[in-house]
């Protein structure tokens, strides 16, 4: 297949194999300056995730592998690599995705790894550098791998299976996704946990779904990830009959569309990117979180970068507060710069650890 040769991409293939030794970091740049230059590249991008629990041997080496490639390709994004797999969310420009495709799954880890495709490129850039990390664990999940078989996920199900589990009365379709993610969008009828990280999730949900042990469980999040977690987590606590939507809301979206399905998801995908969501189903099912009163499904992170709260704003109060989440925001982002950076560390160091983790604190 024919494909444009990025820069430098042979060397980096070459160099595949072995891992290479770290450049010296450039002087690191705001967060807006660096969405300024990425933006500055128009270039059309293909916006994907994947993941795979596979035995990573030396996490380290691969990371610097990964690192070194996929910037060979430009791609930007955020991908974690812990000894259990990888957890990859990505774009790539458009004239190189067969090139990076091809690289990738010559990859030994990653042969044959499905890529879920966005399902929404929307106007807003996904990601404006790339970070690939080494992690302890690919997914945040607070449980001891040890203490029950990971291995034992629950089956796949697909998208028109997962629709008659939501008409079914003797199935409950369950949410895996934190509550500001399901707040903007989510099946109909689905047990929405009111949590704010896949750790309280796993906590709460065998609890939540006591009453419902005896009937069909279908478990769904955003790509899939966390619910391979999920279900053998819940196959551990005793549930019998646990399965999980294959590739998540974005796959059932391509489904949906593809087998000309009903779509019986409600509202916006929220994605772990610069987007923000992707639309899934046309309602607007959220309320804006300043005015409590207008309808809107979209995201914002507040511009005063101390507070950078995520909040829901309708369009007529993100122009009259600008884009802050609040008046006390507005004003603060107007001081000078030594007295942001004097609030910034009184912030970090005095209110910060006191707080009890809560991603929207508005809503
Ligand atoms: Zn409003
Ligand atoms: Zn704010």
């Amino acid at each position: 297949m024919q494909f444009d040769q990025p820069s430098g991409m042979l060397l980096a293939m070459s160099q595949a194999a072995t891992a290479t030794p770290k450049e010296t970091r450039p002087t690191p740049i705001s967060r807006v300056e660096k969405r300024r230059r990425a933006q500055a590249d128009t270039r059309p991008r293909v916006t994907l995730s994947f993941y795979r629990y596979v035995r990573i041997a030396d996490p380290q080496a691969f990371q610097e592998r990964l690192q070194d490639a996929w910037s060979e390709f430009d791609c930007m994004g955020r991908i974690y690599v812990a000894s259990e797999g990888i957890n990859a969310q990505m774009n790539v420009p458009k004239q190189y995705f067969d090139a990076f495709d091809a690289w990738t799954q010559a990859q030994p880890e990653l042969a044959g790894v499905p890529y879920k495709i966005a399902v929404d490129e929307g106007e807003e850039l996904s990601f404006y550098k790339l970070a690939v990390k080494v992690k302890d664990k690919i997914v945040a999940d607070g449980l001891d791998d040890d203490s029950f078989d990971v291995t034992n996920t629950g089956e796949y199900l697909t998208a028109a299976e997962i629709n008659q589990y939501v008409d079914d009365p003797d199935a409950v379709v369950v949410d895996m996704r934190n509550s500001y993610e399901s707040e903007v969008g989510h099946f109909d009828g689905a047990i929405i946990p009111n949590v704010e990280t896949f750790r309280d999730e796993l906590k709460t949900t065998p609890q939540t779904l006591k009453i419902h042990e005896h009937k069909k469980i279908a478990l769904y999040c955003t790509g899939g990830i966390r619910c391979e977690k999920a279900s053998a987590w819940l196959k551990h606590k005793g549930f019998k009959h646990v399965r999980h939507l294959q590739g998540g809301i974005i796959d059932y979206a391509h489904q949906v569309k593809e087998q000309g399905l009903e779509n019986k998801f409600k509202g916006k995908n929220f994605v772990f990117d610069e987007r923000l969501g992707e639309r899934v189903g046309e309602d607007t099912i959220s309320t804006c979180h300043l005015c409590r009163q207008n309808k809107s499904d979209t995201h914002y992170h507040c511009l005063n970068q101390i507070c950078y709260t995520l909040f829901i704003g309708c369009d007529g109060c993100i122009e009259k507060r600008a884009g802050y989440c609040s008046r006390k925001c507005q004003m603060i982002d107007k001081l000078p710069s030594k007295h942001k950076k004097t609030l910034a560390r009184i912030y970090n160091q005095k209110i910060r650890p006191l707080r009890t983790f809560k991603k929207t604190r508005l809503g």
